[in-house]
């Protein structure tokens, strides 16, 4: 990464790789990669995401972000698995990324990882899935839910203390604008850095970047040597949280540090009481009678309902996924 002239880093004086303004702190390579994952570190300790001994699952996609955070984690000394979820997206997407994923593994003496391949498992696809879907139901909420079940069953049957997701603060900035816009007081109930299980068919979710700028993630990757996938999933293009990345930039260059206030300020007021959010009703939970994991609709479980649909009869979880 080039050197800003004249920007010497805080703590030794050699040439700077990043300026940070938000910090009011530029730092060189050296202290840049002492300084990124003692901060994590500081995050996984402030909210309590997960404790030293925890077996930590991390989701990773092949981006810049959770392979930075796995690499991070792993190097904090977390015991920590990686799960690449084959979605099966074209244009040379999941293979390309999945190619990262080996490639980050093995360039690290061979980081322990799994693959659920999801037409392997399933027998579709997500594209594929989306396609058959008379429902009409769109090719996101779809892999949603599909990656959900996965990384949820993962975590059970490894017995995973918590799946760490790669958000970080550019993404939850960009939630929270969105669901302000809109008033969405039930996602603004749920959006935190951690969201505890409420099942033991659940997993613990966790954003350990949460406090990262993304510019500060796409520096580390750079400085670490992380040979990432630049390209985005084709299925983003045009999602609303792009548009409101590009206002939270422009606020940020008129008064860095503004993304990290909105979002710490938001945290702060919920957890002091200020802003209070409806609770949600209690509701009835009941466990699939398939896959295990809770249901609030019928006895079948919105992921296995899926697979009974007329549409999908050629699809459908493989028999040794049933319970
Ligand atoms: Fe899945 Fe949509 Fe994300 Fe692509 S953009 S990985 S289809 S949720
Ligand atoms: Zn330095
Ligand atoms: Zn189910």
């Amino acid at each position: 990464m080039s050197v800003r002239r004249g920007m010497r880093c805080r703590k030794c004086g050699a040439p700077a790789v990043i300026n940070m303004p938000q910090h009011k702190l530029a730092l060189c390579e050296e202290h840049y990669l002492e300084w990124v994952p003692a901060r994590v570190g500081q995050t996984i300790k402030r909210f309590r995401m997960f404790r030293p001994e925890d077996k930590v699952l991390v989701a990773v996609s092949g981006g810049k972000d959770s392979l930075a955070l796995w690499d991070i984690l792993h190097r904090l000394g977390y015991a920590v698995e990686g799960l690449y979820i084959d979605l099966g997206i074209g244009g040379g997407y999941s293979a390309q990324s999945k190619e990262k994923v080996q490639a980050f593994a093995e360039t690290r003496g061979g980081l322990p990882f799994r693959v659920v391949d999801v037409r392997e498992t399933y027998g579709c696809s997500i594209p594929e899935l989306a396609q058959r879907s008379r429902r009409g139901a769109k090719t996101c909420s779809l892999c949603g839910l599909v990656k959900r079940h996965i990384m949820n069953r993962i975590a059970y049957e490894g017995g995973f203390a918590a799946i760490a997701t790669g958000h970080n603060l550019d993404d939850e900035a960009a939630v929270l604008m969105q669901n302000t816009l809109h008033w969405q007081a039930g996602y603004l109930g749920r959006q935190a850095p951690v969201l505890p299980s409420t099942h033991p068919h659940l997993a613990r979710k966790v954003k350990p970047l949460c406090l990262m700028y993304e510019r500060e993630m796409a520096a580390y990757s750079l400085v670490r040597g992380i040979n990432y996938i630049y390209d985005e999933c084709p299925y983003s293009v045009g999602a609303k949280t792009i548009f409101y990345k590009e206002l939270l930039n422009q606020l940020e260059g008129r008064s860095p540090g503004a993304k990290l206030h909105f979002y710490l300020s938001f945290l702060k007021a919920k957890e002091e009481g200020t802003i209070r959010f409806m609770e949600e009703e209690e509701v009835q939970m009941q466990n699939c009678r398939r896959c295990g994991q809770p249901t609030t609709a019928g006895d079948l479980c919105a992921f296995c309902r899926l697979w009974e649909r007329p549409e999908m009869a050629v699809c459908g979880p493989a028999e040794e996924f049933e319970a």
